[in-house]
């Protein structure tokens, strides 16, 4: 039963089949069995694949944190047919990091999926919890930047062309929501769920999920006896992209499908971005830069030299 929701009739019927309807869908005014309502969830995750140009023989690497969204993609890849291998990277972010691990690696063994998982210690040197001790830089920032790099260049590592992620609609309503607001006009382009490869070492992305929100994500891992990890990550309490979903959420309340009109009204006018090819090379690691130094060992040098001057005496 959904939360706050009062169980539905015996007598509910499902719009698409007739038959008893279990699962409410109020932003599509829609009752659903369970069957059709996996029908209309990979319906969603195939149309946004269409609308990619992705092949249903491309191999995709799915980014997995053990969270709902990226398990949930990665299901309804599976099961619509494509190929997927699971790459998870170990934070090291204390009992959280052990959590996610265990979440991936129950759901990949259930189901008996191929999948990977690195140690961003043994990888960069540094694990989250580490760097936040060397850092005054916001600890969310630095890990995002690290988990897009470390991701996008697993990927190529691994042999694959394609990354796929878990943001789901109200990820990418907030974020729309968020640039607007503050008029980041330089982040408008990128605002699309699918970057198509700019450089021989980076992936392309997909967001198959941009169509689906939450509240239908939390359904189908129900129905398809999915069991994320419940627990936020410790650092994330108070980030501003909360309050933007919040804010879509107010206004969703009061108007339904206002989430979906916002994003979707965006979105589905535009086509896939062109990025920027005169990406260089990163002098000390030879991995995609836009200066000398690619970010990551920028980072990296910045650690370094606060260890130092901690070790000086
Ligand atoms: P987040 O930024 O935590 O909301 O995560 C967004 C997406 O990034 C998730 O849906 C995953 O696809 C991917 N992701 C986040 N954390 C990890 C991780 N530790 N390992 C692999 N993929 C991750
Ligand atoms: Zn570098």
């Amino acid at each position: 039963m959904e939360a706050g929701l009062p169980p539905l009739p015996a007598t509910a019927k499902c719009i698409r089949c007739h038959g008893r309807a279990t699962i409410r869908m109020p932003n599509h005014n829609a009752l659903f069995c369970a069957d059709c309502f996996v029908h209309f969830f990979h319906t969603g995750v195939t149309r946004a694949m269409a609308k990619f140009g992705v092949s249903p023989d491309e191999p995709l690497m799915v980014a997995v944190s053990g969270g709902k969204d990226s398990l949930a993609v990665w299901n309804a890849l599976h099961e619509t047919g494509y190929a997927t291998r699971g790459l998870h990277v170990r934070l090291g972010i204390d009992e959280f990091s052990d959590a996610s691990s265990e979440a991936v690696r129950r759901f990949a063994e259930d189901r008996r999926l191929p999948w990977a998982e690195y140690s961003l210690e043994e990888i960069f040197g540094y694990s989250v919890d580490a760097i936040r001790w060397r850092t005054r830089r916001k600890i969310c920032s630095v890990c995002g930047l690290l988990k897009r790099q470390m991701l996008n260049r697993l990927t190529v590592r691994e042999g694959y062309r394609t990354l796929v992620v878990g943001h789901n609609l109200d990820d990418e309503a907030g974020r729309l929501l968020g640039n607007m607001v503050r008029h980041r006009t330089q982040f408008f382009e990128k605002q699309y769920p699918f970057l198509p490869s700019s450089h021989p070492r980076l992936p392309s992305k997909l967001k198959p999920l941009y169509r689906l929100d939450a509240r239908e994500i939390r359904a189908y891992c129900r129905v398809k006896g999915i069991l994320p990890l419940e627990a936020k990550c410790p650092h994330s309490r108070g980030a501003t992209s909360h309050a933007y979903k919040e804010a879509l959420e107010m206004l969703e309340t009061r108007m339904p499908g206002t989430k979906r009109d916002f994003l979707f009204s965006y979105v589905d006018r535009r086509k896939p971005p062109v990025l920027s090819a005169d990406i260089g090379t990163c002098k000390s690691c030879g991995e995609p830069a836009f200066g000398d130094l690619c970010s990551v060992c920028k980072l990296s040098d910045h650690l370094k030299k606060q260890q130092d001057e901690l070790e000086t005496p």
